[in-house]
């Protein structure tokens, strides 16, 4: 496979199952319950897209939609530190003029990501209307984060069936124009999604069981190519590939540190 079809995370174990890194040209979903580290990966991405080419990356920006208020400028700072770490580790580098040459510098990973902070879903559809305009000014773009997704919708009435129709209007009009962007500027879509409680009824035992699965339902799980699931388990963290039309389910460990995900 082509190596610049990918967004290397330099999380070797993570690379791995997802067949080289967050890919472009596809919509990922990033799912788990709350304190996983969904929003550590996306933050993580928006360095990792940013790695020079020289150092095996793509050079490239990242657009950073936030719903939950949950972007930390300190935290990348972190991150980037630690990215700048394991490229001079991986490359030899004696100290960081190398990276500061080919601009790899915090001010500039900072101004390379373009941050939109939206409350509700009228503000979420707005923001994707500028996104496109935004393509077009700076095709350096290779990653669209929206964390989360389902968040925005928080206000919406399930039992009135209009604003239930506008729900489902506003998610298709954002996967149009996600799978149009897509297709102009092979970029990656990363969705993060919450884990919500289905009550389910067992017809052989007559018993009603509860289990969790991604919220937004059938019609969205359709449109994301690939499904990565943070687990947390007997304080053991655990991230699996699933739903991949072209890679095997398979699970990795982890762990949430100062430097971000670390498998
Ligand atoms: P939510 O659904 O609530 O948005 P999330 O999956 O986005 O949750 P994150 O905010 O990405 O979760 O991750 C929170 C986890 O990251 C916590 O377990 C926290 O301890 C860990 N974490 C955050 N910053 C650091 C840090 N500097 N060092 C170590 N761990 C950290
Ligand atoms: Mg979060």
């Amino acid at each position: 496979t082509d190596k610049s079809n990918f967004i290397k995370t330099l999380t070797p174990g993570l690379d791995k199952i997802l067949g080289g890194g967050l890919p472009l040209g596809k919509i990922s979903e990033l799912c788990g319950a709350a304190g996983v580290g969904k929003t550590q990966v996306c933050m993580q991405l928006c360095v990792n897209v940013q790695i020079p080419e020289v150092f095996g990356g793509l050079g490239a920006k990242a657009i950073y939609i936030d719903t939950e208020g949950s972007f930390m400028s300190n935290r990348v700072v972190e991150i980037f530190n630690a990215t700048g770490n394991l490229l001079k580790q991986n490359f030899n580098l004696n100290n960081r003029n190398e990276l500061i040459k080919h601009n790899f510098t915090i001010d500039k990973i900072l101004s390379n990501i373009f941050y939109y902070r939206c409350v509700d879903h009228v503000q979420l559809l707005a923001c994707f209307n500028n996104i496109k305009i935004l393509m077009e000014k700076h095709p350096q773009i290779k990653l669209v984060v929206i964390d989360s997704l389902a968040y925005p919708f928080r206000f919406v009435d399930f039992k009135d069936s209009n604003s239930m129709t506008m729900k489902t209007n506003i998610l298709n009009n954002i996967m149009s124009i996600s799978y149009e962007l897509i297709n102009k500027y092979n970029i990656a879509i990363l969705v993060t999604n919450q884990m919500t409680t289905r009550i389910t009824r067992d017809v052989m035992s007559n018993l009603s069981s509860s289990n969790l699965v991604p919220a937004l339902g059938e019609t969205w799980a359709h449109s994301a190519n690939l499904r990565i699931l943070l687990s947390w388990k007997n304080s053991k963290r655990q991230a699996s590939v699933c739903k991949s039309s072209y890679l095997p389910d398979t699970s990795i460990f982890y762990k949430i540190t100062e430097r971000g995900f670390e498998d």
